[in-house]
Order: structure tokens, then C-alpha cells, then sequence
């Protein structure tokens, strides 16, 4: 099964695709991931898109569609995925269409701004092994300390409350079109996004009939 998460940053994409992937046994693909892993390449496109992102803005369609093209080439997406942050716009949309797969089904995850505002700006990742806390839901046992590799904990830059706010207006702008564009696909589910990871993970399992 083919699967694409939508959402403004913040919904939960990442833990609903992670749990997906557990409970279908089908890869996720993280976007951010893939993406943040381009852009220390340090080959010139990285460097160029490093700074776009750093200003809190979006990535060029082409640039965000030759990434994820190139990634989905693996063997290991053959039997299925779970796309979280891709496609963010209506133009990243028609480019998957055009690739190999057909997408099955997506998943809207509604969650208002302010929950995701909040949500946001308690967020910090390990700069040595990725591993994610936030301040209040998941805090590390020392603070400023990571758990697993003690390793310096960090807001990321797309999280600070500025960068947040521009990213929800781009969100509004660029990504909501996509609700209209699956739902005119007969593909599209909405699933509540502000009650929990549980009730988040049982809702969309739910939407896709498992
Ligand atoms: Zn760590």
C-alpha cells in the first residue's frame, strides 16, 4: 500500500508514519530527513538549498521533486511506503503522479494552529544522533542532555516560533490545495490530529481499513 500523509508541520506526520510503518510493515520516508541529509552533502545544490531553508522557506518544487525521485528509486519501496512531507504542493503532487506508483490512499491530519504553535516551540533534537524530545511531552532526563548518546540537545531552526508562524502561512498557502486535489481522487481521509498519538494512530489505521 501506497500512502501519503498530509498536515501542517507539527500535525504528527512523523510519529503517525513511524507508527505506520511498525504496524503495516512498510517503510516511511521521511522528508525532513531526506532532505536535511542533502543538504549537508555539501554539494552545491545542498549548499544552495541550505540557505533557503534556513530562511524558513520551501525548497523549489524541482529541487524537492529531483530529491525525492532519486529516493524513491530504492527496492525496498517497492512493496509499499508511507510519504511523510511529500508532496507539498500541487505541482510535487503531479510529479508523483508521473513516477512509477500509484498512490493508495491520504491521510489529512487535522490539528489546528495554535495546538501546533505550542507544540512547536518545545521541540529540541540531539545534534549528534537525531533523537527528538520536547520540553513538556518527552523531556530528557537531564536537561539540555541527550538520553541515548548524551549528545547536545537543540531547537532546530524550522522551529523556532518565528519560523514556525511563516511555516503555517506557507502551509495554508502551498499545501492545503493538496486536500482538494486527493479529494477529487476519491483518496483523501481526514483524521483528528489533537488527541494523542493513539487515538492519532487508531484513527488513520481505521481510514485505511486495518
Ligand atoms: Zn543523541
Amino acid at each position: 500500500m501506497n500512502i501519503v500523509l498530509l498536515g501542517a508541520p507539527g500535525a504528527g506526520k512523523g510519529t503517525l508514519a513511524e507508527a505506520l510503518e511498525k504496524k503495516l510493515s512498510i517503510p516511511s520516508i521521511s522528508t525532513g530527513n531526506v532532505i536535511r541529509k542533502a543538504l549537508k552533502s555539501g554539494t552545491e545544490i545542498g549548499n544552495k538549498a541550505k540557505d533557503i531553508v534556513e530562511a524558513g522557506r520551501l525548497l523549489p518544487d524541482d529541487m524537492v521533486v529531483g530529491i525525492m525521485k532519486n529516493e524513491l528509486k530504492g527496492d525496498k519501496f517497492k512493496s509499499g511506503f508511507v510519504l511523510d512531507g511529500f508532496p507539498r504542493t500541487v505541482p510535487q503532487a503531479e510529479a508523483l503522479d508521473k513516477m512509477q506508483f500509484v498512490i493508495d490512499k491520504v491521510i489529512n491530519i487535522d490539528v489546528n494552529d495554535e495546538v501546533i504553535a505550542k507544540r512547536m516551540s518545545g521541540r529540541v533534537v540531539c545534534e549528534d544522533c537525531g533523537s527528538t524530545y520536547h520540553l513538556v511531552n518527552k523531556p530528557p532526563t537531564k536537561k539540555g542532555v541527550c538520553d541515548l548518546c548524551s549528545g547536545k540537545l537543540s531547537r532546530r531552526k524550522d522551529d523556532e516560533p518565528d519560523t514556525v508562524k511563516n511555516r503555517l502561512l506557507i502551509y495554508h498557502e502551498e499545501t492545503e490545495p493538496l486536500i482538494d486535489y486527493y479529494k477529487k481522487q476519491g483518496k483523501l481521509a481526514f483524521v483528528d490530529g489533537g488527541g494523542g498519538i493513539e487515538h492519532l494512530v487508531e484513527s488513520a489505521l481505521s481510514a485505511l481499513g486495518c
